[in-house]
């Protein structure tokens, strides 16, 4: 993982308007949980957190993200995608980006700040990406101050 605070260089520099694009769509569904998916700095989809207004357990913002635009481009591949997320992907989220072969995840708040507002499994992304079969680029704690304010205001 790239931590933002020590971020060097790389890939991929994270891009401040395509994480605003996450907060914004998050704090339009009154969650904390925004996903952008973009190539460069257009923005293809973007979702937010709708388990309890789908009733759907696995209606996390990355997952739906993911299958919004798998759906539009009519692909499993989404190689040469970022996703941006305004917290740590869970293992599930995190297993769909690698399945999805996306080069890039950007996060905000860490599982472990998320953990002091609710219930989370307690395996971080880079778990699941150490013991996966294709590699993607991580970088964590992307405006993690404009993130936490989103937990605070809708966890
Ligand atoms: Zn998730």
């Amino acid at each position: 993982m790239i931590d933002s605070n020590h971020f060097n260089g790389g890939d991929v520099t994270p891009d401040t308007k395509l994480m605003q694009a996450a907060i914004d769509i998050a704090k339009t569904e009154k969650t904390p949980f925004g996903a952008v998916l973009a190539m460069g700095d257009q923005i293809f989809v973007t979702a937010a957190n709708q388990t309890k207004a789908l009733n759907d357990p696995t209606a996390h913002a990355e997952l739906l993200a993911i299958r919004k635009l798998a759906e539009h481009l009519q692909k499993t591949d989404l190689s040469g995608f970022t996703l941006y997320t305004t917290c740590e992907p869970c293992p599930m989220c995190m297993s769909a980006a690698i399945w999805a072969g996306v080069d890039t995840v950007v996060y905000g708040c860490s599982i472990s700040t998320i953990s002091k507002f609710m219930e989370q499994i307690q395996i971080d992304c880079e778990f699941v990406n150490r013991n996966a079969f294709r590699k993607v680029e991580t970088i964590g704690n992307f405006m993690k101050n404009e993130c936490l304010k989103l937990l605070k205001r809708y966890a």
